[in-house]
């Protein structure tokens, strides 16, 4: 028992790029290990959290919610105060609260985490191969992002209903998707489509391994992913290569190559520690690397250039081809 005068209870607000990032099951999670009651909430404007409990539990509650934040959450303002206490059992996560006017930093898309891709590569798994996995530590944020506050309401996702076996790992506070506001699966979720450029329907559950077929015969792709459309076409050939700059009407821009891994991307460039933690990193940007001769990429795709625009799959890429 803690004795009352021993109690007390506080209103947190953090700012930032707390949403889409897991910020509210840890808020959630810290709150129960250090026995505090109380809830949490996403506005338009901030993350809001009211804590009761013991001075020395709300004191280590408050040290660790800005020590051990999630990894992709960034704080750039936090606040506390002390209110009288109001009693609550247990913690919880309220309802999410727009408010007019305001406004808050939209997490960016995250490259697909270690353990989705496990998942992705596990034929034991109810996600084997399903390109749209995702959890709290990455998947689509800003390009499925309607409105704030982040929930899936306002997101594109709003329109797929989980199926219970999601809807289970979502409301599990113990779970890597608690929460998770894409979260999705073969069942429930988005799946591939390729079509011809006439509109007419080719593929579905083959769409990837068709897409490598007609990349490797010199056709070229415009793959809808996250943040808009990727034209690709094969870069070890000429011929789609120099399409593509005159359909683009880009003489001499230099375009990028993605390659499967780091391993594949030594094969063509000279990649530096500091390089190669860049190229796996969460946000997966494209790295210019030193480019080694005669690897079999065409010159035309960096014209005249030392360096090419390297990057690595930062969606679900359930095909090794
Ligand atoms: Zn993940
Ligand atoms: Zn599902």
């Amino acid at each position: 028992m803690v004795k009352a005068d021993n109690l007390r209870r506080a209103r947190i607000s953090v700012r930032g790029v707390v949403q889409g990032v897991g910020f509210r099951p840890f808020v959630y999670q810290l709150a129960h290990k250090n026995n505090l009651a109380g809830w949490v909430c996403n506005t338009s404007e901030a993350v809001k959290i009211e804590v009761e409990g013991s001075r020395i539990n709300l004191g280590r509650f408050w040290r660790e919610l800005q020590d051990n934040a999630p990894p992709l959450a960034h704080i750039e303002d936090i606040s506390r105060t002390y209110l009288a206490l109001a009693g609550d059992k247990g913690f919880e996560i309220r309802r999410s609260l727009a408010e007019a006017g305001k406004y808050q930093l939209v997490s960016p898309d995250i490259a697909t985490c270690q353990d989705c891709r496990k998942e992705i590569f596990d034929p034991e798994d109810r996600r084997y191969r399903y390109p749209f996995t995702n959890c709290t530590n990455c998947g689509p944020r800003f390009t499925i992002i309607k409105d704030i506050p982040y929930d899936r309401p306002l997101t594109t996702m709003h329109s797929f209903q989980m199926c219970p076996e999601c809807q289970a790992e979502y409301d599990d506070p113990g779970d890597r998707r608690f929460h998770a506001q894409p979260n999705a699966c073969p069942r429930c979720g988005p799946l591939l489509q390729l079509i011809d450029n006439q509109g007419n329907h080719i593929a579905s559950d083959e769409a990837i391994t068709v897409a490598g077929e007609l990349l490797r015969s010199g056709k070229i792709l415009a793959i809808k992913g996250l943040g808009g459309f990727l034209l690709a076409c094969d870069a070890t050939s000429e011929s789609p290569v120099s399409l593509l700059r005159q359909r683009k009407r880009r003489r001499f821009k230099p375009l990028a190559i993605m390659v499967s891994n780091l391993d594949q991307a030594r094969n063509y460039c000279e990649i530096a520690e500091n390089e190669a933690a860049l190229l796996t990193s969460p946000q997966s940007p494209i790295v210019l690397l030193r480019w080694k001769p005669a690897t079999g990429i065409c010159q035309s795709v960096a014209p005249g250039l030392g360096y090419l625009g390297v990057m690595l799959p930062y969606t679900p890429a359930p095909s090794s081809a």
